[in-house]
């Protein structure tokens, strides 16, 4: 390491943010770049730990240690170099990843971690800047083709992956544009589309096609798929919306929250939404009910938005501020998080279910009752219970945006015409060799996995296409993190 005793001088800075009373009146990204000569100093905090845990931690099997030695000694251009081995896309984990690595990092045992993540963003910054990315088209053709489906991280990943390889590779995107949930699902403030764009280039000019508007099993039988290419990555994402079968769910103004976060996102586009359909915070009571990152994401959608007030209603109890003894290092810390959102405004309320919605004579949802719910252990488990005796609380609601997780993949179209099996939790099963039960389909990423991270679809999609890879020529020299 550069700086041995890096992690004793220096303390861990945090990204940095633009101000909130600025941020909230755009749609442009929160993030602001890490001054360079911090970002050093953040670099010489990894303190040659011997058996860098944070490598387990990345999914990906990002050599972080690396990386960081080679930003202390301002050698960005080996530190892109490193990062690219493991990593398709660090620009979108550097602003997107909750970063596990860092919940394993061993400075974290007895001090904060490393600033893993902003230090990944940082070398993709400067490498792009530089304009050190270029394509890499392959040098030689196997004459294989390669059917994509999904254009979200998984499909990108696994179709750059197969088309470096040397396949032909076919991207189908049911949606207008491509790009999976980074496209229609996260906010342009959390990353803006640039970000995007211009990893969809590079890929284009590698040689990657991609068909929009291709809905396969809808427009586009599978069978033309199996017909015409040698093998097919499912890549198609997770996204059937977990529901809420209270009373009132059917009023106007209670929608899915990703109804809501597409619209928006398509607004940034430059598109204009049909006065009829539009879903807006605007000067509106809003409650989004789930307490995660999408509906951290319709927090800070409805705050820009101009909302009157916005609750975000979660079952379970608050999180602890430090790690519970049950939840030691290495793991994932589960501990109360303030995302950028969060710091934005809004009450968060903890504990408490929803039992119905009030609608007013023109049925539009007005008002919501909640009730408080405590955690009991029963037989050894632990179940959510109403707490008896309790009135319960009524809020009012001008829209109420449903962000409870989702339910698995899409099984009608696609998945049911090709009569693939599924896991007991609904998620399309494959052997370790990422196929499904039909020869020569493979899948990677949220279908697979069930909702979950850009890193994870990531480097799933890179052991997906080392696998394809093999299957169509025998033998494979990808890498495969998993
Ligand atoms: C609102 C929201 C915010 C999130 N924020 C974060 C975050 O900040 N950080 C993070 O790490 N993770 C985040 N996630 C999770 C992350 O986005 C997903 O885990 C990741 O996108 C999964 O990638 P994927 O490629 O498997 O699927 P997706 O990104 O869901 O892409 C699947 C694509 O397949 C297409 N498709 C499906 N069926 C077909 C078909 N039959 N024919 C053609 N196309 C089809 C879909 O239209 C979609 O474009 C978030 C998720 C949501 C919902
Ligand atoms: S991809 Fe995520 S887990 Fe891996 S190094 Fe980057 S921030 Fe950490």
């Amino acid at each position: 390491m550069g700086k041995i005793t890096g992690f004793m001088e220096f303390h861990r800075v945090k990204q940095p943010y633009r101000p909130v009373p600025e941020r909230v009146r755009d749609w442009k990204q929160v993030m602001r770049p890490f001054p360079e000569d911090e970002l050093k100093k953040q670099g010489a905090r990894c303190m040659d730990c011997g058996i860098p845990f944070c490598h387990q931690g990345c999914p990906l099997g990002n050599i972080i240690p690396d990386w960081n030695d080679l930003v202390y000694r301002g050698l960005w251009r080996e530190a892109i170099d490193r990062l690219h081995v493991t990593n398709n896309f660090p620009d979108f984990t550097g602003t997107l990843c909750p970063a596990p690595c860092e919940g394993a990092c061993v400075l974290g045992i007895n001090d904060d971690p490393v600033t893993i993540k902003a230090i990944e963003l940082a070398i993709v910054d400067h490498a792009w800047g530089q304009d050190w990315i270029k394509p890499e088209p392959p040098k030689v053709l196997t004459g294989k083709k390669v059917a994509v489906v999904g254009s979200g991280p998984a499909g990108l990943a696994g179709a750059q992956q197969l088309r470096r390889a040397g396949h032909e590779v076919i991207v189908f995107e049911r949606d207008d544009r491509v790009g999976g949930l980074l496209r229609y699902g996260i906010p342009e403030f959390k990353m803006e589309k640039k970000v995007l764009d211009r990893r969809l280039r590079q890929m284009e000019t590698e040689g990657v096609v991609f068909r929009a508007n291709a809905h396969v099993g809808v427009n586009l039988p599978i069978e033309e798929l199996r017909k015409n290419f040698d093998a097919i990555l499912l890549a198609g994402g997770a996204c059937a919306p977990r529901d809420l079968p209270v009373p009132g769910r059917e009023l106007q103004g209670v929608h899915f929250a990703m109804e809501y976060l597409t619209q928006q996102n398509r607004r940034c586009e430059g598109e204009t939404v049909p006065a009829g359909r539009e879903i807006t915070a605007k000067g509106k009571h809003v409650i989004i009910i789930g307490g995660g990152d999408t509906g951290a994401d319709c927090l800070g959608t409805a705050h820009r938005q101009g909302a009157a007030s916005v609750h975000q209603l979660e079952i379970m109890p608050r999180p602890p501020e430090h790690r519970a003894s049950d939840n030691p290092w290495p793991q994932w810390p589960f501990i109360y998080r303030v995302s950028s959102a969060h710091e934005e405004g809004g009450e968060r309320l903890y504990s408490v279910s929803t039992k119905r919605f009030i609608g007013d004579d023109g049925g539009r949802v007005k008002s919501l009752e909640l009730v408080e719910i405590e955690m009991i252990r029963e037989h050894g488990r632990s179940i959510l219970n109403e707490i008896p005796g309790r009135e319960p609380i009524k809020l009012p609601c001008d829209l109420a945006l449903l962000a409870m997780g989702f339910t698995g993949p899409e099984r009608q179209g696609m998945l049911e015409q090709l009569g693939v099996k599924f896991t007991d939790r609904g998620n399309v099963w494959r052997n370790e060799n990422w196929m499904t039960s039909v020869p020569g389909v493979f899948t990677a990423g949220d279908m697979q996995h069930g909702q979950s991270l850009i890193v994870w679809a990531i480097a799933e999609a890179r052991s997906a296409a080392k696998s394809i890879d093999q299957y169509l020529t025998g033998a494979s020299d990808l890498p495969a993190p998993l």
